[in-house]
């Protein structure tokens, strides 16, 4: 038997009694005579102590660090007590031990502040895993999987696999391809959801399916993104949107319990995609804090209540704020005593080339009821009261004003929203705050190709009550310049998004399950009826055959554990994530493979120059 316990388990009720023990050298320290080691394993650290006897033979035969030994020993109280771990209270004093194997010096320390820069820790990640931050965040993610699949499993879901070598059918991201030696010049494509199986799935019958699955998407990188992922994957027949907002709020509400014993309690707000647009700029807000974006160039019926002190629209006279095409403002609660210094660098922020505006604009409300703007010379004091009064700024607020282009500078106030909430400490880390976001919009315009994409995917249904729309009116747009009068424009789809803290945790839809509608939404992104067959015949043929109403959901999951685990990074969450440039630094993949291998598929490498 190699050990009887582990380094986790044993406490002051366990002394006197013979162990063995093994796992890898933490530290060794020499007193002369004794010598202490820190025996490390997955469960904790327990300090070994090496007497008189043993140390000679630790001269012959010397321990370093991250050796793995087994040793036996007695369990003895400490004198010198550690309160600050659980084995704290105890050592063993060894009477025998041996090397099970030594250890090259590792490349970092591996400690909780470790000297290894990201890459080297990726390049050794299986020494990276050993510290305890990286473990932790992998016990976190598997408490979060063990929690999702008692719930679902309790709410009767059936975790069914789905195949990972499948048909390319590239929509919104590019597949990864994969050559097939046995057919070949062709390719399978690795799945960037389940999607479409999971829809068969329903017209199997199997009514509730969940799968904790693999996802590939061969995107350019953004921050933070891997281009293999997990999803917690989710189909319900039977169902409308209520059923699965229901449903699936359920589960977060569970995993918070159980991972975190958090009782989230709260109803979990709804807003629509327009709103949350035009309210916090962006659509997935953090509503962990107030300071809602106000428009102060926006057609007044929007929000009657706050746009009445504008009644008669924005002062003139302020050439920049009269010739952008937007104008909005944030009121930060309690910093009408900014200094000069101060405006002056959130003036900077705004200007980098992240956010890309150029400049800012700001208005004072002091306590004493006066306004202090960095535009007095266009504006009277009365005009400043009105702007302040739209922007329900309270005495003591600071209102932060961006003009300029109207998307960039809606994505301008979003960011500098959420700094403003950060440096204001309201956007903390332990408070969790879910929205559903609704009614987003069917179709987005792709000016290069001047046609429809869907926002969502193809397989999303428009609302109920548009469906008429789409029936009714042709997807072709005779006229680019005017896009957003064409009424496909205004299709809203049966879509929901999950935003936890201002990301977005999961998204989904309510499906067609209608041959003809799915025809036409095929056509509607600009498919010929046969491609439409090429590509996705088999789910339009397995519509033909009874396909229930149905509709679901996918939660990403890396993301989640990281927003519960308090971090930004998704890679922290994965034990063998890929770098920034989709490489995996420690096999060094994607590699390049020998001549038979590509002859075999019938491949022939061409790279430009
Ligand atoms: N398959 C979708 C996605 O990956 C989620 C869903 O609609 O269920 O975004």
């Amino acid at each position: 038997m190699y050990r009887t316990h582990t380094c986790g388990v044993l406490r002051i009720q366990d002394v006197q009694t013979e162990v063995t023990l093994a796992g890898w050298v933490q530290t060794i320290r020499k007193f002369g005579a004794i010598t202490f080691v820190d025996l490390r394993d997955r469960y904790g650290i327990t300090q070994l102590l090496f007497g008189e006897e043993l140390n000679h033979r630790l001269e012959q035969q010397p321990l370093g660090r991250e050796f793995v030994v087994q040793i036996r020993g007695t369990v003895l109280e400490r004198s010198n007590k550690n309160p600050n771990i659980p084995t704290g209270e105890i050592e063993i004093q060894v009477l025998n031990y041996t090397v099970l194997n030594s250890s090259a010096v590792p490349p970092f320390t591996i400690q909780d502040d470790t000297d290894g820069g990201d890459d080297l820790r990726m390049k050794y990640r299986y020494l990276d895993l050993r510290r305890n931050m990286v473990k932790h965040n992998l016990e976190l993610r598997y408490a979060v999987n063990r929690s999702a699949r008692n719930y679902l499993h309790e709410n009767g879901f059936m975790d069914i696999e789905t195949p990972f070598l499948i048909k390319s059918t590239p929509e919104g991201a590019r597949d990864f391809v994969v050559p097939s030696r046995m057919n070949a010049g062709q390719f399978y494509a690795l799945p960037q959801s389940p999607q479409t199986f999971k829809q068969l799935l329903m017209v199997s019958g199997y009514d509730r399916y969940y799968q904790i699955v693999k996802c590939f998407r061969d995107e350019d990188l953004r921050a933070d993104r891997q281009p293999e992922f997990t999803q917690i994957d989710c189909e319900m027949s039977f169902v409308e949107q209520e059923d699965i907002l229901r449903m699936f709020e359920g589960l977060i509400r569970r995993i918070f319990k159980d991972v975190k014993a958090i009782d989230y309690t709260d109803p979990v707000e709804k807003i629509s995609w327009e709103n949350a647009m035009w309210r916090y700029g962006n659509d997935k807000p953090d509503i962990r804090f107030g300071m809602p974006v106000v428009n102060y160039k926006f057609p007044p019926h929007v929000f009657p209540a706050k746009q009445g002190a504008l009644s008669h629209g924005l002062p003139g006279g302020f050439k920049v704020f009269e010739e952008a095409e937007t104008v909005v403002a944030i009121s930060v609660p309690r910093c009408s005593d900014y200094s000069r210094k101060q405006t002056d660098e959130l003036t900077e922020w705004v200007k980098r080339p992240q956010i890309g505006m150029s400049g800012l604009a700001f208005i004072k409300c002091n306590p004493d009821g006066t306004f202090k703007s960095s535009f007095d010379k266009f504006y009277s004091e009365t005009q400043l009261k009105d702007l302040a009064t739209a922007a329900e700024a309270k005495a003591g607020d600071l209102i932060l004003i961006l003009a300029g282009r109207e998307e960039r500078t809606r994505k301008a106030i979003s960011e500098l929203r959420l700094e403003m909430g950060k440096r204001l400490g309201l956007r903390k880390e332990y408070e969790f705050k879910l929205l559903w976001v609704v009614d987003f919009p069917l179709f987005e315009y792709d000016p290069g190709e001047n046609r429809w994409i869907a926002r969502h995917h193809p397989f999303t249904s428009p609302k109920p009550s548009d469906i008429s729309i789409m029936i009714n009116n042709s997807p072709v747009i005779d006229h680019p310049e005017k896009y957003l009068e064409h009424p496909y424009a205004n299709i809203k789809a049966n879509a929901y998004d999950m935003v936890l803290n201002g990301n977005e945790i999961g998204g989904g839809s309510i499906r067609i399950f209608q041959r003809g509608l799915q025809e036409k939404m095929f056509a509607a992104l600009g498919m010929s009826r046969e491609e439409a067959l090429h590509k996705f015949g088999f789910l339009l043929g397995a519509f033909e055959y009874g396909a229930p109403p149905h509709g679901g959901i996918a939660f990403g999951f890396d993301r989640l554990c990281a927003i519960l685990g308090g971090s930004e990074s998704i890679r922290d969450f994965i034990a063998f994530p890929k770098n920034n440039s989709g490489r995996d630094v420690m096999l060094d993949a994607p590699a390049t493979i020998d001549d038979q291998q590509l002859e075999e598929l019938h491949i022939r490498i061409n790279l430009p120059g």
